[in-house]
């Protein structure tokens, strides 16, 4: 046999949402934060068109789309770094960081990659418990020590929906040491309304040690694609073009994101649609007697306990596939009025 690395034994694999279906054969998925809508013509175009040359290596440094998003956001090319994914843009991030016995923090609950990314990397996972459905900033600052090498900050907060706002998170950032690098991961930031949730576009401006993860796969709908990037001053955005594997972004979603960009109109219009969707799902939520919290993302957050995977297969019956975190609650997608009505008859069913 040959020896694999012992973190291959505990390690928990990274499970995708799952696709289920009603005995009718209706069949919603709302299990993994997707855009409900079709692609759009004009980027199934620049695709077909971008599939006649796919018998080249696509462009390694991947120029135009990092031109398109630094001219989008108004940053310097050399302040943006793409990755196959906002997720392997972490992955090279913790590649950048992670020497030996170097500590990583995140809130726990959040985003399921963490523990896995930090796993693979080779870096200890110090998760600091939520208060209710919210980061605990004060905890994970006193987390900080020599060994810390990098902080997730998940904002709104996957799975639970909730967003950090300005002055906790300034204040925050003001007691992180500077040789600690802070990821704002904003995979939802299109779906942000709260205006006093900060865009961490202009808080990284004047903190080289914070840096801002973004991604196609969900407000642009490009998931299948694989295709997100970072926002960062000069040497952090270095640092993730060096650990980037060769011609890791493929051409097709170099094509398709600079693509999205361009029709960026019609995109943001298909969030204010989920955004409105969620304000009625929430609501509906509620009057049915769920506490539901704040939700700034394209999702909600029913905290089940117990009862969570009961609910999930409540849900199944319906044809709606939801994501239980078995003994702690549910993460349910706003997905089109059908698919969350659908959700909608499930949770009062379940209710009872
Ligand atoms: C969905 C999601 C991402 C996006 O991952 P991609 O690799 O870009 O598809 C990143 N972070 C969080 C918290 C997410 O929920």
């Amino acid at each position: 046999m040959p020896r694999f690395r012992q973190i291959l034994d505990s390690m928990a694999p990274y499970k995708p949402g799952k696709a289920v279906a009603a005995s009718d054969g209706r069949s919603y998925k709302l299990s993994s934060n997707e855009s409900p809508y079709d692609p759009l013509p004009s980027v199934v175009e620049a695709i077909a068109e971008g599939a006649r040359h796919i018998h080249r290596y696509p462009d390694a440094g991947a120029v135009k789309l990092t031109e398109a998003v630094a001219e989008r956001y108004g940053v310097p090319f050399d302040h943006v770094a793409l990755g196959p994914g906002s997720v392997t843009v972490q992955q090279q991030l913790l590649e950048a960081v992670g020497d030996p016995g170097a500590e990583v923090v995140y809130a726990w609950r959040s985003f399921e990659a963490y523990p896995l990314l930090c796993d693979l990397a080779g870096v200890r996972s110090v998760r600091v418990p939520l208060a209710g459905e919210d980061h605990d900033l004060d905890a994970m600052a006193t987390a900080i020590n020599d060994d810390t090498r990098l902080i997730f900050v998940c904002n709104p907060n996957n799975p639970t929906s909730t967003a950090i706002r300005r002055a906790e998170l300034e204040s925050f950032l003001d007691r992180v040491p500077e040789h600690v690098l802070v990821v704002l991961d904003e995979a939802y930031r299109e779906y942000v309304r709260d205006e006093d949730v900060p865009d961490g576009l202009a808080l990284y401006q004047d903190r080289p040690n914070v840096c801002v993860v973004r991604t196609f796969s969900k407000a642009y709908g490009l998931a299948g694609l694989r295709v997100g990037y970072m926002i960062a001053h000069e040497p952090v955005a270095a640092a993730v073009r060096k650990t980037i594997v060769p011609f890791a972004v493929n051409h097709l979603a170099q094509v398709a994101a600079i693509a999205s960009l361009k029709a960026e109109d019609e995109l943001l219009e298909r969030v204010e649609h989920v955004v409105k969707e969620r304000t009625r799902v929430r609501e509906a939520l509620i009057a049915q007697g769920w506490t539901v919290p704040h939700s700034e993302a394209n999702f909600v957050w029913l905290r089940l306990g117990e009862r969570t995977m009961d609910f999930a297969a409540a849900c199944a019956v319906e044809g709606v596939a939801v994501r239980p975190f078995a003994g702690e609650g549910a993460r349910v997608s706003i997905g089109d009025p059908e698919a969350n009505d659908a959700f909608l008859t499930a949770a009062s069913t379940f209710r009872g």
